[in-house]
C-alpha cells in the first residue's frame, strides 16, 4: 500500500471517524469520501489529484500519466457509487431512474476495467483486472463492494441523510438503522433545527410539520443529485 494515501485530516474526517468501514470496505468509503460537501473540496478535482490519490493507494504507477477524460470518469464512478450508498439508507429516497444510470455507468466502468479472477498461491480467488491504469483501479472498488455483498456487510455502508453532508458512514448499529453520519454532528444539528422549528410552530405540531423532514413525514425527500 505504500504512502498513507491522501485523505481529509482536519475536522471533517476526525468528526466521522467513528462511521469507520472495516477492512478493505474503508479504501471504498475513503474513495467516496474524496469529495467533502460540508467544506466544498474535492480530493479528485484535477488529473493530478487523481493519480495522485491512485498512486497513493499503489493501484496505479507513479508516473501513470492520468488525462482529463480519466478524472471525469473517475468522478462520475465516485458519484454513482455514492447513489448506491444514498440507496441504502432508509431515509433518503433515490430515483429510480438515478439508481439505474449509476448502475449503468458502474457496469461500464467494469467493463472497461476487464475484471479478471486471480487464484493466489494459498487458493483464496481474487477478481482483479487485466488492466491496470485507472481502468483497473476501479475494478479493484467493484471488487470490494462484490466482497462486502457475499459478506452481507454492503448494506451498512450508506452516505449521511444530511443533504449537506452526504458522507459516507459505516452503520454498526444492531438494526441497520443509522441514518446520520454521527449523531454528534448531523444528529444533533437537526434536532436543534426540529427543536427551534417546534417553538417557532408551537408546541402542539407534530414532529414531522416542524422538522420538514419530509422522510419523517411520509413523503420522500427530494432526489439527490447525482453528481456534487
Ligand atoms: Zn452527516
Amino acid at each position: 500500500m505504500g504512502r498513507v494515501p491522501p485523505a481529509f485530516t482536519d475536522g471533517s474526517e476526525q468528526r466521522h471517524r467513528a462511521g469507520r468501514a472495516p477492512g478493505d470496505l474503508a479504501l471504498l468509503q475513503s474513495f467516496v469520501n474524496t469529495w467533502d460537501a460540508e467544506g466544498g473540496r474535492d480530493l479528485l478535482d484535477s488529473p493530478a489529484a487523481v493519480g495522485a490519490w491512485l498512486s497513493a493507494h499503489g493501484w496505479t504507477g507513479e508516473s501513470e500519466e492520468i488525462t482529463p477524460v480519466d478524472q471525469r470518469r473517475t468522478t462520475e464512478f465516485r458519484e454513482a457509487l455514492r447513489l448506491l450508498l444514498a440507496a441504502n439508507n432508509p431515509a433518503l429516497f433515490v430515483e429510480e431512474k438515478a439508481l439505474a444510470r449509476a448502475a449503468a455507468q458502474l457496469t461500464a466502468a467494469a467493463r472497461r476495467g476487464r475484471p479478471a479472477l486471480r487464484v493466489g498461491a494459498e487458493g483464496r480467488v481474487e477478481l482483479g483486472a487485466v488492466d491496470g491504469g485507472v481502468d483497473g483501479a476501479l475494478i479493484r472498488l467493484l471488487a470490494i463492494a462484490l466482497h462486502a455483498q457475499a459478506e452481507g456487510r454492503w448494506s451498512r455502508i450508506k452516505v449521511c441523510r444530511a443533504q449537506g453532508c452526504r458522507w459516507a458512514f459505516y452503520d454498526r448499529s444492531r438494526g441497520r438503522t443509522a441514518t446520520w453520519c454521527a449523531m454528534a454532528t448531523c444528529g444533533s444539528r437537526a434536532k436543534m433545527r426540529s427543536y427551534h422549528r417546534r417553538r417557532s410552530v408551537g408546541v402542539g405540531a407534530p414532529l414531522s410539520a416542524a422538522l420538514g423532514d419530509p422522510g419523517v413525514a411520509g413523503r420522500p425527500p427530494p432526489p439527490l443529485l447525482p453528481s456534487p
